[in-house]
Formats: structure tokens, C-alpha cells, sequence
């Protein structure tokens, strides 16, 4: 048989979930690539290739090389350069995408949310007063808070933050999602926090701490997307599923 060779640009639950579907069926053959971020990444089902492309052209070559039919971008909805990459590689190649990104969460009554467009936004939003903050953003732009050095920041992230903070006052915890609503309001708690930083991102994994927010009844600073994708697009895994076998279908390839 002539399988199906598919990429899939990962580094979320939904890209991991997505390559478990697709590990278990024999027409396809699948390979999960992962940015290298993350020292101790979670195991994957699929085989997996580690760091990145180099740019669109080295991502296009990495698609004619492998003879990829279908290219899935499953990646953070946070993480835009390798999306834009993803698309502008597709349109050079003629391989056709996919996008995997899950719904980004809306307030309900008694959250208190403050909505901004960017993080540097987001260490303003914190006004001028000394606050106890909760940065719960991952670590690659907490540095963006040193522009508001009054606070009192508790950094939560999968792998240390080096360098650490150029701020007064920083405190750190390592961990790994998911979070469970009472683990997150005992920490709010024995942390006194004030606000919460989060980006909109949508899923179950790390909403506990916007549950919480709203049973403590703090403010959250909430990131908001950049752009709704364009293109194919799938909110969940199992609509992936469905236009994955779309995609790769022989009927398709005849622009059926
Ligand atoms: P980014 O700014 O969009 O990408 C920067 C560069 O990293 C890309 O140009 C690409 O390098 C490489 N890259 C990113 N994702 C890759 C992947 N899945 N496979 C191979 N190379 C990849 O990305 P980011 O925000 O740093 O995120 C990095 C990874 O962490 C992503 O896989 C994302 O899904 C995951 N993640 C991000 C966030 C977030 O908030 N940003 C949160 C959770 C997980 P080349 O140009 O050399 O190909």
C-alpha cells in the first residue's frame, strides 16, 4: 500500500492526541515535529524530529525531501512565526494544510477579566500600584515584566526561566499542565496573588487557573490572539480527523 506521508507541526496536547488517531491507522504514515523548546519534552506516539527548519525554505525542502502529502499545523495558537512559515511553505509546495487550533476561552459571568492585544500590553495593563502577580504565560516573554519591575511576580513555567527576571521581587515554579482547580486556588491563595497574566489559549489543560481567578474573584489580564487563522482549520481532533481522510483522499487528488 501507498501510505500517506503526513507532517505534523506540534508541541500541544492537540498535535500529541492527533498523532495518537493517526499513529493507529495503516494508510498513514505520520511524523511529529517539535520546536526543541522543552528539555524533557512528553513522550509522543509517533516518531518525532526535533528543532527547527530553517525558515520556509528549509521547511519546504523538508516537505519535497520526505514526499509529504499532507502538512498539519497543530502548533500553540500563541506560537505565529512557524504558522506563517507553515502556510507560506504550503503555498510554495503545493502540499496542503491544515490548521489545528483549538477555540480560545470567553468569560462567563463573575470572571473579571481585562482583555489586551499583546504581553508588553498586558505588564501596563498591571498599573502603576505594587501587585502579586501570577504570570502564567510559559517562559519565553515574562521578560516583557521587567518594564513594570513594582510587582511582585510568581513565574510558572515548564522549564526555568533563564535568565531569570531583572525585577525586585520574582519567585518561580516548575510545572507541567494539566492543572486541577483546587491545586490552582491553594496557590492563588498561599501565593496572596492579586491578578493573573494568562494567554487566551483556549482548552481544558490550563483553564483551572481562570476557574480559579473567578471563585477568588481576581482580575486576569487576558492576551488575546493575534488574527483568526485562515484556510483549512479544525478546532478539535476529531474534525481533524474527518478532514485529514478529506485531504488525503485519492479523490481529492484529482481536485474532486
Ligand atoms: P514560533 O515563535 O512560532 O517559532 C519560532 C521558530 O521555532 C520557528 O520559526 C521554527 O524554526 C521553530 N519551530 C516552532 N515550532 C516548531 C515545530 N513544531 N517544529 C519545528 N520547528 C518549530 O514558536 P514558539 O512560540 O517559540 O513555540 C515553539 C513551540 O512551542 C511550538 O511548537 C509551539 O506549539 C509550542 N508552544 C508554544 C507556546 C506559546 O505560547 N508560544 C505555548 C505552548 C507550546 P525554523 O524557522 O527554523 O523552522
Amino acid at each position: 500500500m501507498n501510505k500517506k506521508q503526513i507532517l505534523i507541526l506540534g508541541g500541544t496536547t492537540e498535535a500529541r492526541d492527533l498523532a495518537a488517531r493517526l499513529a493507529t491507522r495503516e494508510d498513514i504514515d505520520v511524523v511529529l515535529s517539535l520546536a526543541g523548546r522543552t528539555a524533557d519534552p512528553a513522550p509522543q506516539p509517533t516518531p518525532v524530529r526535533i528543532g527547527g527548519f530553517g525558515g520556509v525554505g528549509g521547511l519546504v525542502a523538508y516537505l519535497r525531501s520526505n514526499a509529504v502529502d499532507l502538512l498539519v499545523d497543530a502548533t500553540h495558537p500563541f506560537a505565529r512565526r512557524i504558522s506563517v512559515n507553515a502556510r507560506q511553505a504550503s503555498a510554495e509546495s503545493g502540499v496542503p494544510l491544515l490548521r489545528l487550533e483549538r477555540a480560545g476561552w470567553d468569560p462567563v459571568a463573575g470572571d473579571q477579566w481585562v482583555r489586551v492585544s499583546s504581553v508588553d500590553e498586558a505588564a501596563t495593563a498591571l498599573g502603576h500600584e505594587p501587585r502579586r502577580i501570577f504570570l502564567a504565560i510559559g517562559r519565553q516573554e515574562v521578560a516583557a515584566f521587567e518594564a513594570a519591575p513594582q510587582h511582585h511576580y510568581l513565574v510558572r513555567s515548564v522549564d526555568p526561566v533563564e535568565p531569570p527576571l531583572d525585577v525586585p521581587s520574582a519567585e518561580y515554579s516548575l510545572a507541567r499542565g494539566p492543572f486541577e482547580i483546587e491545586g490552582e486556588i491553594r496557590l492563588l491563595r498561599n501565593h496572596r496573588i492579586d491578578a493573573i497574566v494568562s494567554k487566551n489559549s483556549g482548552g481544558e489543560a490550563t483553564y483551572a487557573k481562570i476557574a480559579a481567578a473567578r471563585a477568588l474573584r481576581l482580575t486576569v489580564i487576558m492576551i488575546e490572539r493575534a488574527q483568526p487563522s485562515d484556510g483549512i482549520t479544525a478546532e478539535n481532533v476529531g474534525d481533524a480527523v474527518r478532514l485529514v481522510d478529506h485531504l488525503i483522499s485519492p479523490d481529492k487528488k484529482r481536485g474532486v
